[in-house]
C-alpha cells in the first residue's frame, strides 16, 4: 500500500476513535430499536442509550440534558439556533449581531433572514482575530434579538472571550448563541459561567462519527423559545422531528466523555508540538502566524507565507501532509479566506496560508516530517517562482 499522507486537518473532521465505534457497534445489530417506541424492550433499551449519551453531553457543558436537541450537526444546529430564534422573537425584534469570521453555517443562514428583512451587524474582528468588545457595545440596538459568537474559530483557532460576551448579552436581555464545534472537548466550556443560552456542538470534530451534534438551547432564565425548523414526528420535545439515531448518539456520548477526561494532558501534549512545529516553520523567513499567539486552540497552526503561490504550495505539500488552505468547507473556492480576509490579511497573504490541525494521534515524529516537508516545499518553490520582495509588513 502506497504511503498516505499524514493528517493534519483536525478542524476539518477526525477519525472515529476506536473507543468511540466500540459503543457504537451494538446499536446497529442488536439494540436496533427506535427510542421512540415506548411499548417494548427494543424502544426502552434504545431510548436508555439515548438517555445516557444526553447525560455526557448536558454534564460537558453544565446544562440540563432536557436541554440539549440532538441534530444532523453543527450547521444544523446553528440553523435551529439562528433561524428558530428569528421566528419566534420576529415580534420583539429583528436586529442580529454576528461576527465576519464566523463559519458559514452562522454567515449564511444571517444572510438568508436578511433576505427574509431581519438586521444582521456583522462585526469586524481586531488583526489577531478577537472581537472588540467595544466594538459589540455599540453594535446592540433597541430591538437586538440574537448575538452569535464562536466559541473557538476553525480555520485561526482564536479562542473569543465568550463569558464576557454572554455578561453583556445577559445585561441587555439579548439572547446569546456560541458555535462550539472546535471548542467542545478542547476547551473549559460552562453555559451557567459564559451565559450562554444556545451552543451548538458536532461529534466527528472529536473522534466522533459525522452527521451527528446537538444543539443547547437553555430552559430556565431565561428560557428560550425556538421555532422548529424539521417538522414531523414531534422528537426532541417538537423541536427536531425525525427517528433518532441511537449508534451516532451513542458515539457522540463516548467522544464527548473521552474527550473531557483526556483534555488536560491532551491540551498540554498538542501545545508542545504545535509550538514545535511554529519553532522550526519560522527557521524560513516570510512567515507569519494567523491569529492570537496564545488564544488559541492547542492544535491549530494556521501561517500566511510570502513569495509562494498559495496553489503551488498545497500542491507541493500534498504527497506529505493532508492540511487545508483556509477552511475545508470553501476549500475548492478561488477566493481567499473570508476568516484571513477579515484580519486585514492581504490577498496573496490570505490565499498562501496553511493551516495545521493537530490531533489526538499526530506524533511528534510526523510533526517534524511536515516541517522538513514544508520548509523544502517553500524554499523550492520560492527559487523556482516569481522573483518576489519580502515587503509585507509583520502583522501588529
Ligand atoms: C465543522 C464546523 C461546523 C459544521 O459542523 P457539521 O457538524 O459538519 O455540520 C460548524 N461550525 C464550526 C465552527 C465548525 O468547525
Amino acid at each position: 500500500m502506497s504511503q498516505r499522507p499524514i493528517y493534519l486537518d483536525c478542524h476539518a473532521t477526525t477519525p472515529v476513535d476506536k473507543r468511540v465505534l466500540e459503543a457504537m457497534l451494538p446499536y446497529f445489530t442488536e439494540c436496533f430499536g427506535n427510542p421512540s417506541s415506548i411499548a417494548h424492550s427494543y424502544g426502552w433499551e434504545a431510548e436508555a442509550a439515548v438517555k445516557k449519551a444526553r447525560a455526557t453531553l448536558a454534564e460537558a457543558i453544565g446544562s440540563k440534558p432536557e436541554e440539549i436537541i440532538f441534530t444532523s450537526g453543527a450547521t444544523e444546529a446553528n440553523n435551529l439556533a439562528i433561524k428558530g430564534v428569528a421566528e419566534a422573537y420576529f415580534s420583539q425584534g429583528r436586529h442580529m449581531i454576528a461576527v465576519q469570521t464566523e463559519h458559514r453555517a452562522v454567515l449564511d443562514p444571517c444572510l438568508y433572514l436578511q433576505q427574509l428583512g431581519f438586521e444582521v451587524t456583522f462585526l469586524p474582528v481586531q488583526p489577531d482575530g478577537l472581537l472588540d468588545l467595544a466594538q459589540l457595545e455599540k453594535a446592540f440596538r433597541p430591538d437586538t434579538i440574537l448575538v452569535s459568537v464562536m466559541a473557538a474559530n476553525n480555520e485561526i483557532g482564536v479562542l473569543q472571550p465568550i463569558a464576557k460576551i454572554g455578561e453583556m448579552c445577559r445585561q441587555r436581555g439579548v439572547l446569546f448563541h456560541t458555535d462550539a464545534a472546535q471548542a467542545i472537548g478542547k476547551v473549559t466550556l460552562d453555559v451557567e459561567t459564559a451565559k450562554v443560552d444556545l451552543l451548538s456542538f458536532t461529534a466527528h470534530k472529536i473522534y466522533g462519527p459525522k452527521g451527528i451534534g446537538a444543539l443547547y438551547a437553555r430552559r430556565r432564565n431565561p428560557r428560550v423559545k425556538l421555532a422548529p425548523q424539521v417538522h414531523g414526528g414531534g422528537q426532541e420535545r417538537g423541536l427536531r422531528s425525525g427517528t433518532l439515531y441511537p449508534p451516532q448518539i451513542v458515539g457522540f456520548g463516548k467522544a464527548v466523555e473521552l474527550a473531557l477526561a483526556e483534555m488536560d494532558s491532551e491540551a498540554k501534549r498538542l501545545r508542545r508540538l504545535r509550538e514545535r512545529l511554529w519553532k522550526t516553520l519560522q527557521n524560513v523567513e516570510g512567515i507569519h502566524l494567523n491569529g492570537h499567539p496564545k488564544q488559541r486552540l492547542p492544535g491549530n497552526l494556521n501561517v500566511s507565507v510570502e513569495g509562494v503561490d498559495g496553489a503551488a504550495l498545497l500542491l507541493g505539500l500534498q504527497s506529505v501532509v493532508a492540511v487545508s488552505s483556509g477552511s475545508a468547507c470553501s476549500s475548492t473556492a478561488t477566493t481567499p479566506s473570508h476568516v484571513l480576509t477579515a484580519l486585514g490579511r492581504e490577498e496573496t497573504l490570505a490565499y498562501a496560508s496553511i493551516r495545521f490541525g493537530l490531533g489526538r494521534f499526530t506524533t511528534q515524529k510526523e510533526i517534524d516530517t511536515v516541517a522538513k516537508s514544508a520548509i523544502a516545499t517553500i524554499q523550492s518553490l520560492r527559487q523556482a517562482g516569481q522573483p518576489q520582495a519580502f515587503s509585507i509588513p509583520k502583522p501588529s
